[in-house]
């Protein structure tokens, strides 16, 4: 589905991405983890368009859309179905569930309001939040904000969606609730998850590839398997350790 080539990045002189050549499969579950500041953030940003790369290709859905420092026009399939959701809450709060979920489709598709309301209809049910539609923010807590999040993105009819450490501010069994929802998405759907986590125990258990950032590098891409019980990398070893 996606196919990253040489993706690099600096900030000033300091580089952020090296070269990062990382692939992902549709309905893949990719777990990334490693230390603060080594990198994570900066690559999912690039791969929802957020930040562009300085150098690099792209390929995304079979089409390349980023190629000699810009953008092609096939850009557009990753504004149309990639979705990204944060750790803070991105949801606005002035405005109900609703009105959250169908602001972007009623612009930026141009979605009747009758087809909008369907499809948050659909989206709210997916992640267990139907009863909540008439709901504002700061009505819900924390989990269930994450999953409007997520269910937001969902209007978008994603093949991909980015997740940066968005249950880092949540309880574990919250956590794991909104996790849930994601590996559902995965296999009900079909789509693909890339996900920036602590979350170890979902990471072993629900993962198809975990990818190991080192310093502006992928260290290691392998199946959670590997890379939590066998793996050679040392610096992956301590990065367990640490965590565990
Ligand atoms: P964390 O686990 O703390 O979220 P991360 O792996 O997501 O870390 P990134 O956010 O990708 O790390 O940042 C990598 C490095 O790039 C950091 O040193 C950060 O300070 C730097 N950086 C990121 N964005 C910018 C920016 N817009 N301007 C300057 N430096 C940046
Ligand atoms: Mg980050």
């Amino acid at each position: 589905l996606v196919s990253c080539q040489g993706l690099q990045k600096s900030f000033g002189d300091r580089e952020v991405m090296k070269s990062i050549d990382f692939d992902m499969r549709a309905g893949d579950i990719t777990v990334i983890i490693g230390r603060s500041g080594s990198g994570k953030s900066t690559l999912l940003r690039a791969i929802a368009g957020l930040t562009d790369p300085d150098d690099g290709r792209m390929v995304f859905d079979g089409e390349v859309v980023f190629e000699d420092q810009k953008r092609t026009p096939a850009w557009k399939q990753v504004d149309s179905h990639v979705g990204m959701i944060f750790q803070s809450y991105t949801l606005w709060p002035h405005m109900d569930v609703l009105k959250n979920l169908t602001l972007a489709p009623r612009k930026r598709l141009g979605m009747t309001e009758k087809d909008a309301l369907g499809r948050a209809e659909k989206a709210l049910a997916e992640v267990g939040m139907a009863d909540h539609i008439h709901s504002k923010p700061v009505q819900l807590s924390g989990g269930e904000r994450q999953r409007v999040a997520i269910a937001r993105a969902l209007m978008m009819q994603p093949k991909l969606l980015l997740c940066d450490e968005i249950t880092s501010a949540l309880d574990p069994p919250v956590a794991a609730e909104v996790l849930d929802v994601l590996r559902r998405l995965k296999e009900e759907e079909g789509i693909a998850v890339a996900l920036v986590t602590h979350d170890m125990a979902f990471a072993s258990k629900a993962a198809d590839r975990v990818v190991f950032f080192h310093q502006g590098e992928i260290a290691v891409n392998t199946t959670p398997d590997e890379a939590f019980n066998h793996t050679e990398d040392p610096e992956l070893k301590k990065f367990i350790e640490a965590v565990r």
